[in-house]
């Protein structure tokens, strides 16, 4: 079933009695160009299995389970649940996992396809939640090959800017000291439904195997970064104090 189309969205909806939840940050996909350069573009070829966050109707994980041998997508919403058993029916290495992703325990869901194939997330990220879930991939040295988001573009910006650069902040650091980012592409609001009320883009970072610096207490590391930039308008002296 082609997701992209706007009918067959409704058509679903309506079927299971179900409207986009904003609080959830629930714009669905409807380009099927921008599904299918993200899926080809979200692991560099280096993995087996892909960590979806938020699978909302399928629109992506379909054409993430027609590219790669296995496909986790852990979905918070429980109303989704049927609609994804409906449209990913014809994908028998997808599996969907009704949970929110910063209460799950990644390393011991992963701990299997990290040691065979290796794992990348890919995600249209609920812009709610865009920070917290990227800074928790981050944080958590789980040893992802890559990670490709779609968030807001003014994000996607901050994501690959320069360390120390205008546009740079805390997340920017913390992209830096894992990997390298790339914004691949930009995408208007007008091809998602409902449309959101600004542009987003997709950004694929792609992890070291090793930092860049050692420092030798990471967690101080992360706290005096996050202090920093939370407190710009005062000294950073005063901010560290
Ligand atoms: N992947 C679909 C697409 O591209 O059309 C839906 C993307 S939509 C922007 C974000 C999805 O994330 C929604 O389905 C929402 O229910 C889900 N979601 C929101 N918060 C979540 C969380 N904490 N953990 C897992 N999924 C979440």
């Amino acid at each position: 079933m082609d997701l992209c189309d706007i009918r067959n969205v409704r058509n679903i909806m309506a079927a299971f009695g179900l409207k986009p939840r904003k609080e959830l940050g629930q714009n669905f996909l409807t380009d099927h160009s921008v599904v299918s350069a993200i899926a080809d573009e979200c692991c560099l070829g280096m993995s087996d299995t892909i960590l979806e966050i938020g699978p909302g109707l399928g629109v992506l994980t379909s054409e993430l389970a027609e590219r790669y041998p296995s496909v986790i997508a852990l979905e918070l919403d429980e109303k989704l649940i049927p609609v994804l058993k409906y449209t990913l029916l014809d994908h028998s290495n997808v599996r969907v996992i009704n949970a929110d992703v910063m209460k799950t325990d990644l390393s011991e869901l992963l701990r299997e396809p990290f040691a065979s194939g290796g794992v990348s997330v890919c995600a249209n990220l609920p812009y709610y939640i865009t920070s917290p879930i990227l800074t928790m991939l981050l944080e958590s040295e789980l040893p992802f090959d890559c990670i490709t988001v779609m968030v807001q573009k003014e994000v996607a910006e901050r994501l690959c800017a320069a360390p120390g650069s205008r546009d740079s902040g805390a997340i920017t650091l913390a992209v830096a000291y894992r990997g390298s980012a790339e914004l691949l592409f930009t995408v208007p609001a007008d091809r998602f439904l409902p449309a959101p009320k600004v542009d987003s883009a997709v950004v694929r970072i792609k992890l070291y195997r090793e930092h860049p610096v050692d420092p030798k207490n990471e967690e101080l590391m992360f706290s005096v970064i996050r202090t920093a930039f939370c407190q710009r308008r005062k000294t950073l002296a005063n901010a560290l104090s």
